[in-house]
């Protein structure tokens, strides 16, 4: 009985977890709509609901193609220690030092958001109202990866300091317990990004920046903290459902010192100046009249995932 018990216990521990959780994506996407100017919002507010639910498109990829995976992080440890000059911002540059494989084996999330970047100001100037919604999702999606800290570390899930389930701790765990109630995301409107590459990596390097306290204070509360009061256990779905319990949480982020929320909130800045940016490149077309169609948002024609994600089930922990 108790190895039935346990058995179900690690299932439901190892399933739904995903980068920012369905959650933080799903949030981050909404709210950057909020940001944008009225010329955008014409298209975009009634593409919200489509903006939510494929916000996490992107790591339903991961499951069948091989390229996908890399491009959800960057193993920044691997190149030296803060700020990691030794390694060229610009793809080439980085090609031509590492090589290809490499790169690959160590994540390519900041170039992926610029190689989106250019896709989506395309899209702009096609006026192609279902690629632009479609890449705005899956930009939204990198860009918010590119805040979580453990997104930029080799030690992604805690596997190299014994805190295993510390990805999801910080980046789902917290975000569903204190966004709705505790944080506040109202904030500055979009804004042209001159220089994207620059920005993008300053997010990459802030978040680096943060691994160490991501990992040591959880590792201190949980050195001072009784085992029976670390994790709760609850039914959900005739599982047992691990989680952290909510105390032991709100301590986690308190340490943290409103960490996970600032991050949150330049997450969401960022994809809404990033959207504006390809709009304003693509000479600030005219959205009012585009359309995407009768019902193509919600079915998907030419890239339809629900099909995979019916026939082949996510197994594991996406960010892992
Ligand atoms: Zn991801």
């Amino acid at each position: 009985m108790a190895r039935i018990v346990i058995a179900t216990i690690l299932l439901a521990w190892s399933q739904e977890v995903y980068c920012w959780g369905f959650y933080g994506h799903r949030l981050i996407n909404e709210y950057a709509i909020y940001l944008l100017p009225p010329k955008m919002l014409v298209l975009y507010k009634p593409s919200l609901e489509y903006l939510r639910e494929h916000a996490v498109d992107a790591d339903k990829r991961r499951y069948i193609l091989a390229t996908e995976a890399p491009r959800h992080f960057i193993d920044m440890d691997h190149y030296g220690t803060l700020p990691f000059q030794g390694l060229p911002r610009r793809w080439e540059d980085a090609v031509n030092k590492y090589g290809t494989d490499s790169l690959q084996a160590h994540g390519i999330l900041p170039w992926r958001i610029l190689q989106m970047l250019g896709a989506l100001t395309r899209a702009f100037r096609d006026k192609n109202a279902l690629d632009i919604i479609r890449l705005s999702a899956d930009i939204g999606h990198y860009i918010g990866d590119a805040h979580v800290p453990l997104h930029t570390s080799s030690n992604h899930n805690g596997q190299k300091t014994g805190q295993h389930g510390i990805h999801a701790f910080w980046e789902s765990r917290l975000p569903e317990l204190l966004a709705e109630n505790e944080w506040d995301f109202f904030m500055e409107k979009a804004a042209y990004v001159d220089n994207p590459s620059q920005f993008i990596w300053g997010s990459i390097i802030e978040s680096a920046a943060a691994v160490d306290s991501v990992l040591l204070l959880e590792a201190a509360l949980s050195a001072q903290t009784q085992p029976d009061q670390k994790y709760s256990y609850e039914w959900r779905n005739q599982q047992v459902l691990r989680q952290y319990a909510t105390k032991y949480s709100k301590k986690y982020n308190q340490l943290l010192n409103g960490m996970v929320e600032k991050r949150l909130r330049k997450a969401i800045y960022t994809v809404a100046s990033f959207w504006y940016t390809a709009w304003v490149n693509a000479g600030q077309p005219d959205l009012s009249g585009l359309t995407t169609g009768s019902t193509p948002l919600m079915v998907n024609q030419t890239d339809s995932l629900d099909f995979y994600w019916r026939r082949q089930p996510p197994k594991g922990k996406s960010c892992e």
